[in-house]
């Protein structure tokens, strides 16, 4: 990370589509790519007379996620535990026919949790920990969708309610990340967590997954009670990738900067304005979309068509039990049972609970975690990848992976994989996998003239050798090893040394 002569603290405000089977409020189903207008009805098209009922899983899985996010479940003063509800946030747009979205304003059903993040600023060298605090996550409705005529004929915007009505959770961060990294490895953590856990499928491209950030800059300034003093906010909308909301970020605070260094003496700090913008991609750049000198006002009231929810400590208890190991806990279990790197472990639990039990059943068989780890990088991810797989699907089981890198441990890499292909194209055994890899098993007898033929043909390797320089004897080993396909190299190793100290 470049030295910059201020500091960058962004928050973000995630909204994520949850795996319901059916709508918030209603039956509709709650999927993906229907035809337009297909999945509604008068609840989410908001006709009068009809009448909302909260849907039980979204609730749910909301709870699941909040937990996860280590949040406290609506412990509100003044109110029983576990009491929460919903309200109306009034706005008038074409997606949102009702003119209101029934979302939860002062009492949220969850709020004050935290995020362990890993940043990775070089991930060979592993990764430093950071805590993200969690404002609060709360259940809401989503609008309908335009969509906008872009030929550039100026032709009509449609308008699709399907997605009308469909679960979010908004989960809110503190403005505890400092650079484009950080907030990067906050949302990949969040969208591991949330996957693992079947909440959502945190796609942003389909728009399940959603991004704003609330970016400003701390600017040191010595008179200041603080030493610094604080640009007014930026929010940043229209994000529609990862990499995009670290370029949004570190363009944002540049810019934000540079504004400041026109005209230090009159630059207006503080927190009076906020300004929304949008994320230009291609061009690269945030655009000013909106100032506001207060929060808009939403006419926030109580939803008078839905009861409050009380959440109880059985059921807080109960999605507690059925959660899982969570990614962070995985990890610093990775790392302690199996003797792996944070690099290695980071990079397992990225892949997901299929693979980390796949690979928990490789490394005992085996023995050997640090091995089954290395065989998993070099030889089945890339393999996955070639195949479109997903590793539930994956032909070799764990045993039989075991049994190959037990009995391949001395071949050189090359034919390790040619066996490791094999194997996985013809669904053979290690036997029959080497013969056809054209792999002999090579007898001792016979490498051992071959090693005594190896040093006969490299006189230079060998005087270099004598004369004291020892990496001089790997260019006999490498003749060997071409010329006696799939020998194990510690053993022509071994048969080197040996031929040479004759000598
Ligand atoms: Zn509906
Ligand atoms: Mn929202």
């Amino acid at each position: 990370m470049p030295d910059l002569p201020y500091k960058i603290v962004v928050g973000l405000e995630v909204h994520v589509q949850l795996l319901t089977k059916t709508k918030l409020f209603c039956g509709c189903l709650n999927k993906f790519g229907q035809p337009p207008n297909t999945a509604t009805c008068p609840v989410c098209l908001g006709l009068p007379g009809s009448l909302p009922v909260m849907n039980k899983q979204a609730f749910h899985l909301a709870l699941k996620a909040a937990l996860a996010l280590n949040c406290q479940i609506a412990t509100h003063p003044g109110y029983a535990p576990g009491f929460t509800k919903w309200d109306r946030k009034n706005y008038y747009y074409p997606d949102l026919p009702k003119n209101y979205q029934i979302s939860q304003y002062d009492l949220p059903f969850s709020h004050d949790g935290h995020l362990d993040i890993n940043v990775h600023p070089d991930p060979k060298k592993g990764h430093t920990a950071k805590r993200v605090g969690i404002i609060r996550a709360h259940l809401e409705e989503d609008a309908g969708k335009n969509i906008h005529d872009e030929s550039g004929r100026g032709g009509d915007t449609r308008v699709d309610l399907n997605r009308t009505g469909t679960p979010l959770l908004e989960i809110v961060s503190q403005p505890d990340m400092n650079s484009p990294e950080e907030a990067i490895a906050y949302l990949d953590e969040l969208r591991l967590m949330l996957r693992e856990l079947k909440v959502s499928d945190c796609e942003m491209q389909e728009g399940s997954l959603r991004c704003d950030a609330n970016v400003n800059i701390h600017i040191p300034k010595a008179d200041e009670p603080k030493g610094y003093a604080a640009t007014p906010l930026v929010e940043i909308k229209n994000l529609n990738s990862f990499r995009g909301v670290g370029r949004a970020i570190a363009y944002e605070a540049q810019s934000q900067y540079e504004q400041f260094q026109k005209d230090p003496a009159n630059f207006r700090f503080g927190k009076m304005l906020k300004t929304t913008a949008g994320w230009d991609d291609p061009r690269g750049k945030t655009v000013v979309q909106r100032r506001k000198e207060e929060a808009a006002d939403y006419r926030y009231f109580p939803e008078p068509d839905l009861v409050p929810v009380v959440v109880t400590a059985e059921q807080i208890a109960a999605v507690k039990a059925d959660m899982g190991e969570l990614p962070q806990a995985q990890r610093a279990r990775l790392e302690k049972e199996y003797g792996l790197t944070p690099y290695d472990a980071d990079v397992l639990t990225a892949k997901g609970r299929t693979m980390v039990a796949y690979f928990e059943a490789v490394a005992k068989a085996l023995g050997d975690g640090k091995a089954a780890a290395n065989r998993l990088s070099d030889l089945v991810y890339p393999a996955l990848t070639e195949r479109h797989e997903e590793i539930d699907a994956f032909p070799m089981p764990a045993a039989a992976l075991a049994d190959f890198i037990k009995n391949t441990g001395g071949l050189a890499k090359m034919d390790r994989t040619a066996v490791f292909n094999v194997m996985l194209e013809k669904g053979c055994t290690l036997a029959d996998a080497k013969t056809a890899a054209g792999i002999k098993e090579a007898d001792a007898g016979a490498l051992r003239a071959a090693v005594v033929e190896a040093i006969g043909k490299n006189p230079k390797a060998v005087a270099d050798f004598k004369a004291g320089k020892e990496a001089a004897k790997m260019a006999i080993v490498g003749a060997v090893m071409k010329a006696n396909k799939g020998a194990p190299n510690d053993v022509v190793r071994k048969l080197v040394d040996e031929e040479l100290a004759k000598g």
